[in-house]
């Protein structure tokens, strides 16, 4: 299926899009480019798309009328179903009566669906996508996560990371699509897996692996640890092993991996570091959100499951024609 078979494909797609940042507003302007009719409702708006091809609506109401999917931010909505929308003035807060102003059998795409979120979108009779565990998306958010990550690492490092050793505890689509990058930096890469198959991966890769037993003696040299396992790794023990000036990047989910009194403590800079692909490119993550977001769509209502890289002629095409409405 090419660009056009998208366009045409997508045509028939009426999306509300609430919530979310700058990242959104590239996705909203994506897909209306895509041939896809769109309308927005408290998205942040900034200069990365000067000519939005789409509506943005006064209410939330207005955005939900007869759309055919919700699609949500990444991060979702809180505990009570208010949506994820930093920029915003006021709470956005899905409900029942909302909901029901989607077309019927509406689909309401998400990164990870909340517990009240299910329940709501359950009970209302739509169907629910969640986008986190999709491994394209997270590998394509790696890229931009990697960047952002080694970018902070640098501001807090009076050294280079070339010649230095750094720690990538984790070898997962993050951990994996990081510690090449920064070998080819220039850094000694010591990568901790619990999994033999990763530490051969890392093997392979001319990186050195290291269990987790082996974690602290890993430690004793490094200059920068980055942390991608959501799970307390960087505890007291850890952290003592560290000598000299050392960050710690931390980019597992809420709370992260690492101890950060023990580390306060120690005046070791450990940084928790969300939401890195929106806030260091947040153009590049939106593309990335949209082609994947299209796909789902197509999926769902009986197209090919297209890999995202065979998206990228239509979003050449990106913003010819907006369908606003
Ligand atoms: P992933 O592919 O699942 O990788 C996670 C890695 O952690 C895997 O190597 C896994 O090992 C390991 N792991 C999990 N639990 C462990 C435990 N208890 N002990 C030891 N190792 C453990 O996940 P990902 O996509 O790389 O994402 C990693 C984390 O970063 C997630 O929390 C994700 O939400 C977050 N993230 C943050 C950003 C950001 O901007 N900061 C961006 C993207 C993702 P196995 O393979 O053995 O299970």
């Amino acid at each position: 299926m090419g660009g056009t078979e998208v366009r045409e494909a997508l045509a028939g797609h009426r999306l509300a899009l609430v919530g979310g940042d700058a990242r959104e507003a590239v996705i909203a302007h994506t897909l209306s480019g895509w041939g896809a009719r769109v309308r927005t409702y408290a998205v942040e708006f900034t200069t990365l798309c000067p000519l939005p091809g789409f509506h943005r609506s006064a209410s939330l109401e207005e955005a939900l009328d007869g759309a055919t999917a919700l699609v949500l931010p990444l991060a979702g909505t809180d505990d009570h179903c208010q949506v994820y929308a930093p920029a915003w003035g006021e709470p956005v807060r899905l409900t029942t009566p909302s909901l029901g102003r989607l077309a019927a059998g509406a689909r309401v795409l998400v990164g990870q669906a909340r517990p009240a979120l299910r329940e709501l979108v359950t009970g209302a009779g739509l169907s629910l996508r969640e986008l986190a565990d999709d491994d394209e998306l997270a590998i394509l958010n790696a890229i931009p996560t990697a960047e952002g990550a080694i970018a902070l690492a640098m501001d807090h490092l009076p050294v280079t990371l070339h010649g230095a050793r750094a720690v990538v505890i984790g070898f997962g689509r993050t951990g994996s699509v990081l510690a090449p990058m920064l070998r080819g930096l220039g850094a000694r890469v010591a990568v901790v897996a619990r999994q033999p198959r990763g530490l051969a991966l890392a093997q392979a890769l001319g990186l050195e692996p290291v269990p987790f037993d082996g974690l602290p003696g890993a430690l004793r040299d490094a200059v920068a640890v980055f942390n991608t396992v959501p799970a307390p790794v960087l505890g007291a023990r850890e952290l003592d092993a560290l000598r000299g000036p050392a960050v710690v990047v931390d980019l597992a989910s809420r709370p992260g991996g690492t101890d950060f009194d023990a580390a306060r403590e120690r005046g070791i800079a450990a940084i928790l570091a969300p939401g890195l692909p929106g806030r260091r490119a947040p153009l590049t993550a939106g593309l990335n959100q949209a082609r994947v977001i299209a796909r789902a769509l197509l999926h769902d209502t009986g197209g090919p499951p297209e890999p995202a890289s065979t998206l990228a002629g239509a979003e050449k095409r990106g913003g010819e024609t907006g369908h606003g409405t």
